[in-house]
């Protein structure tokens, strides 16, 4: 239940991956022999693959290793390649850390950042955001869908605000890919990162897609060296991570339009068996425009700590698994406007490709009866 934080490599990716270690092992920067074009056909494949998912030109993905480093290059690069042009970015407040941390640092070293508030579903304002940009915003960001909550802004309204100022736009797309339909393109996106290991690809493998139609976007890269990737990114190519991540979006291209029901089907019996039986819980996040597959609940009048516990059986989560260390309550939550009695007692329910109609019964059976015996205990 919880497959926001990671999930397993699909059989089929692994088996697909499983050549390029031993025998197809041949480095893809390799021009002058076999080892290194077949390395290279895979590489190529796999770009086809991912760009096909979120309809891009398979020249404008540029691999990673992971959604960190996407983030961090998009909000970076593009600070860095177009600072003669303006200084001001505009990001969100929910944001995972992966875009807030490398903006708060731009912010240290002479960036104007504006941080857009959320209302209470997670959505940011469209008139806040056009009354903010300005002629010298470089770069908007706001995530796709969010980690914590689901919610999923209008990516399509804002990517055509920002198109309409000649202002780029930014996506971590992390938590949407192989969850929603995406389209770049009719979309207007103009940077989008995305990961492997969320889509059950592998982990340490992921890309950014930056728009090069009808011109090349600049970015500063943030590894130097063999000039990989356009430049870009620069570094041996994760070969079998790679043809991994392509592969999963294959899947994710064929099964898309099958799992979203199927998904949104199990997440709405845990949801309504959940609310229908216990009074006093909240649903976080925007129901009319929402990840599929999950849903954030507080269950008020019960202990954090004691919820945990005793859903030691449960893999589900409290916030993201970045900050599950954490001894304070979700910012997005408390960005939401949750108050820390009911941002404290939250669950994030993530349901993912195995889990079964059985499974998500008895997780609302163990839930129910777990939250009636502790608040009954007070
Ligand atoms: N952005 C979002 C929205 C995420 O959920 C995550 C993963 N928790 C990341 C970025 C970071 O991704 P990665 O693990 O690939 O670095």
């Amino acid at each position: 239940m919880d497959h926001n934080a990671t999930t397993p490599v699909d059989p089929r990716v692994f088996e697909a991956m499983r050549p390029y270690f031993t025998e197809t092992f041949g480095n893809a920067a390799s021009r002058g022999h076999s080892f290194g074009w077949a390395a290279e056909a895979a590489v190529d494949r796999a770009r086809e693959q991912v760009a096909h998912l979120i309809n891009a030109r398979p020249d404008a993905i540029v691999w990673t290793s992971g959604a960190t480093e996407s983030n961090n290059l998009a909000i970076k690069g593009i600070a860095g390649a177009h600072a003669s042009r303006g200084r001001h970015i505009i990001t969100q407040v929910t944001e995972h850390k992966a875009v807030l941390d490398p903006c708060k640092r731009l912010g240290k070293n002479g960036y104007e950042i504006t941080w857009l508030k959320v209302d209470a579903r997670g959505q940011v304002n469209l008139d806040q955001l056009r009354d903010a940009l300005r002629d010298d915003t470089i770069l908007v960001s706001i995530m796709w869908a969010n980690n914590e909550i689901g919610t999923i802004p209008p990516v399509r309204e804002i990517g055509a605000m920002c198109q309409a100022r000649g202002i780029l736009f930014h996506t971590d797309a992390t938590q949407a890919i192989g969850k929603v339909p995406i389209d770049v393109m009719a979309d207007h996106v103009d940077l989008l990162s995305l990961s492997g290991h969320k889509f059950y690809g592998p982990k340490g493998c992921g890309c950014l897609y930056v728009r090069n139609k009808p011109e090349k976007i600049f970015l500063t890269p943030e590894l130097d060296g063999g000039g990989h990737e356009h430049g870009y990114r620069s570094g041996t190519l994760n070969v079998p991570g790679i043809v991994g991540v392509g592969e999963a979006a294959a899947l994710a291209s064929q099964d898309l339009s099958t799992e979203i029901p199927r998904l949104q089907a199990l997440r709405d019996r845990l949801q309504t068996g959940i609310v229908e039986q216990l009074a006093d819980v909240k649903i976080n996040g925007d129901e009319a425009s929402r990840l599929p597959h999950m849903t954030n609940l507080s269950f008020a009048g019960v202990e954090h700590d004691h919820l945990i516990a005793a859903l030691y059986d449960i893999a589900v989560s409290t916030g993201s698994a970045c900050t599950s260390a954490s001894l304070e309550p979700s910012y997005v939550l408390r960005a939401i406007g949750l108050p820390d009695a009911l941002a404290f007692p939250s669950l994030r329910f993530a349901l993912g490709k195995s889990n079964t109609v059985e499974q998500v019964d008895y997780v609302v059976k163990r839930v129910v009866t777990t939250v009636r015996e502790l608040r009954k205990l007070g």
